[in-house]
C-alpha cells in the first residue's frame, strides 16, 4: 500500500505498556500521526480522548484517533504491546502460549490491510512472539524487530551510572541474550567513557567484581522486583520503544540491543534473541557480531538454547 508522506505509527495493545509508550511518544514529539487499536475498544478510545488533551502542551503537532486494523496499511511502524502481563511469580516462558495465540490473529489482521512497514515487538516473552510475527507476516527479517535487551541494557546502564557515579548516558554496556532468566552482561566490553570497566576496577580498590555481579542480578531480577512492589513494569519500557522508534523513523543508524533474527552470527541461526544492532528506516541494518569470551559465548549458546526449547511446542 503507499505510504503517505507522513509518519504514522499504529500501536496495538493500550494497557500499561501501550500507554507510557504513547505517552512517552506524543511528548517526545516523533511522528506526526498515533492510531491506538485495542481488544477494548472503550479503553482506546477513552486514552486516545485523554492522551489528545495534552497535545497543546505537546513539543509538536501529532494526530492521535483509537482506530481499526484497516489503518495499519499505511502505517510506517506497527508497535505490539497487548497481550497478557507476567503475574507475580510466573516467568515470561510461561506466558508463552496465551500470547503466541493472540499475536497470530493480531497480525493475520495487520497483514490483511496492506502492511508493509516495520514491526515492533514488546510481549513476552518478547524473542519469541517476535519469531512469531516474523513467520506469521512474511514480512523480511530485517523489518520485524523486538525490544530484546534493550530495556535490560538501560536498567544496566542505569545501575553501573549509579555505582560509578557518572551519567547514564556515559555507559556503554549492553546486555544480550534472552529477555529474561537467561540474559547475559558483556563485561568484556563494557565502559565507562572510553575506559574499560576491567581497568577501572584494577586501578580503584573501591570498585570490585563482587559489586558488579550482585549489581547485574539486580538489572536482570528487576521485573521481579519492580512486579513485587507495583505489580507491573511500564514506564521503563515505554521509553525503550520510543527510543527504539525515533531511530527508525529518523534513520538514526543507533545501535541497541534489540531482538533480532540471527543468521550465523554468535554461531547461532533461527532464532530472534537480544542482540546489539544497528537500526534505521530499513529496520536492522546490521547485526554487530561482536567477540564475546568463551565464557560470554557459553553463556549466550545457553540462552538460546533455552529460547528454542520453550518454542518449539508452540510454532
Ligand atoms: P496490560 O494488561 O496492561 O495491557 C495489555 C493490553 O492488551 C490490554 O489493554 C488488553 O485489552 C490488550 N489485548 C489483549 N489481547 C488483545 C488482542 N487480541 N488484541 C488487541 N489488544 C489486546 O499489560 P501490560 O502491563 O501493558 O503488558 C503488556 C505486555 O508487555 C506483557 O506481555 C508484558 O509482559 C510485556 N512487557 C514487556 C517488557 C519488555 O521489556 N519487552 C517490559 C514490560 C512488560
Amino acid at each position: 500500500m503507499k505510504k503517505q508522506n507522513i509518519n504514522r505509527v499504529v500501536l496495538i495493545g493500550t494497557g500499561a505498556v501501550g500507554c507510557s509508550y504513547a505517552y512517552s511518544f506524543i511528548n517526545q514529539g516523533i511522528a506526526e500521526e498515533l492510531v491506538l487499536i485495542d481488544v477494548n475498544e472503550k479503553r482506546a478510545e477513552g486514552e486516545a480522548m485523554d492522551l489528545n488533551h495534552g497535545i497543546p502542551f505537546a513539543p509538536a503537532p501529532v494526530k492521535v484517533w483509537s482506530g481499526k486494523y484497516e489503518d495499519c496499511g499505511p502505517a510506517d511502524l506497527v508497535v505490539i504491546t497487548a497481550g497478557l502481563p507476567q503475574k507475580p511469580g510466573e516467568t515470561r516462558l510461561d506466558l508463552v502460549a496465551k500470547n503466541t495465540a493472540i499475536f497470530k490473529e493480531i497480525v493475520k489482521n495487520v497483514m490483511a490491510s496492506g502492511f508493509n512497514g516495520i514491526f515492533l515487538i514488546a510481549t513476552n516473552p518478547v524473542d519469541i512472539l517476535t519469531y512469531v510475527t516474523w513467520k506469521e507476516s512474511g514480512l523480511p527479517k530485517e523489518k520485524v524487530i523486538g525490544s530484546g535487551t534493550t530495556l535490560d541494557s538501560a536498567r544496566f546502564r542505569y545501575m553501573l551510572g549509579e555505582y560509578f557515579d557518572v551519567d547514564s548516558r556515559n555507559v556503554h554496556a549492553a546486555i544480550i541474550g534472552e529477555h529474561g532468566d537467561t540474559e547475559l552482561p558483556v563485561w568484556s566490553k563494557a565502559a565507562i567513557g572510553s575506559e574499560n570497566i576491567a581497568s577501572l576496577l584494577e586501578k580503584n580498590e573501591k570498585y570490585n567484581q563482587q559489586d558488579l555481579d550482585k549489581l547485574f542480578e539486580n538489572v536482570r531480577d528487576a521485573a521481579y522486583h519492580i512486579i513485587e512492589r507495583k505489580g507491573a513494569t511500564y514506564y521503563g519500557i515505554g521509553m525503550s520503544l520510543v527510543r527504539i522508534t525515533k531511530a527508525i523513523l529518523n534513520n538514526e543508524n543507533s545501535i541497541l540491543t534489540v531482538s533480532a533474527y540471527l543468521d550465523g552470527q554468535y554461531g547461532q541461526n533461527d532464532v530472534y534473541i537480544g542482540v546489539p544492532a544497528i537500526i534505521n528506516r530499513d529496520g536492522i541494518r546490521e547485526i554487530m557480531d561482536i567477540d564475546l569470551t568463551k565464557e560470554e559465548q557459553e553463556k549466550f549458546n545457553h540462552s538460546v538454547k533455552v529460547l528454542k526449547e520453550t518454542m518449539a511446542p508452540v510454532l
